[in-house]
């Protein structure tokens, strides 16, 4: 019998413990396991231990008090490696926001440690690439690699406070939801903001649920980017005086901006003094003019595509994605580890059949998809336009059947079901 503060497990039933259970849920030891004994005959089972730690966890976070921070960040090498398991070409940028994420990190993990010496200014980052291209893949699969919340919010659906749309907190509300509420754990995640590039003031794509100018949201957005303590209402929706909010410090969390920027390799093309693109160039030369444009890219050019300096000026980090062409589709269907391929060779397999797309067949999904300019975007369409009649008739189907799948059938003109097509 421990006596004082000490504590043994009472596991073993013993002489006399036989009915010996746990004294908050009442199981006894034969039902939930080992149990711990305190003094005066107290016992506590695993179930109620671990019960008893998030509760702890809960009452520390909604204190406000620090959570345990990163203990070990990973290196850039590290970084590229977790992205390559689910983003397929892409490199240059791949080992630039490496770098900038890890950085970002590092330098949270000293000011943790109290060294607070040299002040380094965190590195939000400016993606621009065509649509669906995988700039928002690649932030959530940093936000995977490093483990902190994401949010992914829409810059063409924020308004300046006061017009109709969200206000900029939203985004954090969305990080907060992620991050379940541990408001210490969101202020060190990862925004991704999409189509910033539409809140340019000479974008010719003005919303109408927008302040005219779109400079109102920029100057919302700069403020939330250069770290501000901001109002969160837990609810969302729009603020009103009475409400109470949560408030959300800024300064550490890592934004990433994505947009299309369509026509600014016209503005980088008359700045570097080149003929314009567009007549009498061929297709391909033409995409491999822009791609190169594109990584010629700098401030001045985004300044004159509409963004204002102070905004630009917040994200130091510009990463220019290249078009992907029909190689890296091909690529994109069969190598990442949860690519379209694998996800229909796991579906069969759990309907005890299996699936073969044959390379001539995955060349002509990706040569469908890149024809309708939607990058990536496009093979699930394809794909799934072409299995249609198969999901449709495969539980039907005897089991341990192989389903081989040719360009024939990519393009709908043959089926391998004939006789109910015919029906
Ligand atoms: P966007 O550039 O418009 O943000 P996304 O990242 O949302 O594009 O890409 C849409 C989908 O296309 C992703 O969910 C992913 O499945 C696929 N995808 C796009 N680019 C890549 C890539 N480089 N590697 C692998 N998959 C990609």
């Amino acid at each position: 019998m421990p006596s004082g503060n000490e504590f043994t497990t009472g596991k073993r039933s013993g002489t006399g413990k036989k009915n010996a259970s746990c004294s908050f849920c009442r199981k006894n030891y034969r039902e939930v396991g080992p149990l711990v004994e305190g003094p005066d005959n107290v016992y506590v089972c695993g179930d109620c231990i671990e019960l008893c730690q998030s509760i702890l966890e809960q009452e520390k976070r909604r204190r406000g008090e620090p959570t345990t921070l990163f203990t070990s960040v990973p290196t850039p090498r590290e970084i590229v490696a977790s992205l390559e398991e689910y983003v397929i070409g892409q490199s240059r940028v791949k080992r630039s926001l490496a770098v900038a994420v890890h950085n970002h990190y590092k330098r949270l993990m000293l000011a943790a440690d109290g060294d607070n010496d040299v002040e380094i200014e965190k590195s939000n980052i400016l993606m621009l690439g065509p649509t669906g291209c995988g700039k928002t893949l690649m932030a959530r699969t940093l936000a995977k690699c490093l483990q902190v919340p994401f949010a992914i919010g829409d810059a063409t659906t924020l308004t300046e406070a006061g017009y109709v749309g969200e206000d900029v907190e939203n985004l954090l509300l969305k990080l907060l939801h992620n991050a379940d509420f541990d408001v210490e754990a969101a202020q060190r995640g990862i925004v991704f903001i999409d189509e910033i590039d539409k809140i340019g003031k000479t974008s010719s794509n003005v919303s109408i649920t927008r302040d005219v100018s779109g400079e109102g949201v920029q100057q919302a957005l700069l403020k939330l980017i250069e770290g501000t303590v901001a109002n969160v209402p837990p609810q969302g929706g729009r603020k009103h005086p009475e409400q109470h909010y949560i408030q959300i410090d800024t300064s550490n969390i890592l934004f990433i901006c994505g947009g299309a920027f369509v026509g600014l390799e016209k503005i980088i093309s008359k700045r570097l003094g080149r003929k314009m693109i567009g007549f009498g160039v061929e297709p391909k030369e033409n995409a491999a003019e822009q791609e190169h444009l594109l990584g010629n890219v700098c401030v001045e050019d985004i300044l004159q595509f509409g963004l204002i300096p102070e905004f630009v000026g917040r994200l130091p980090i510009i990463a220019a994605l290249n078009h992907l062409h029909e190689d890296d589709l091909m690529r994109i269907l069969t190598e990442p580890k949860n690519s379209l391929i694998r996800q229909y060779e796991k579906f069969f397999e759990m309907e005890k059949a299996k699936i073969e797309f044959s390379e001539d067949a995955i060349r002509e999904i990706a040569r469908i998809a890149a024809a309708k300019e939607t990058g990536a975007r496009g093979l699930r369409s394809v794909i799934e336009e072409a299995m249609f009649e198969i999901l449709f008739e495969l539980p039907d189907q005897e089991p341990g059947r192989t389903y081989s799948i040719t360009p024939e059938i990519i393009r709908g003109e043959v089926s391998l079901f004939p006789d109910q097509r015919a029906a």
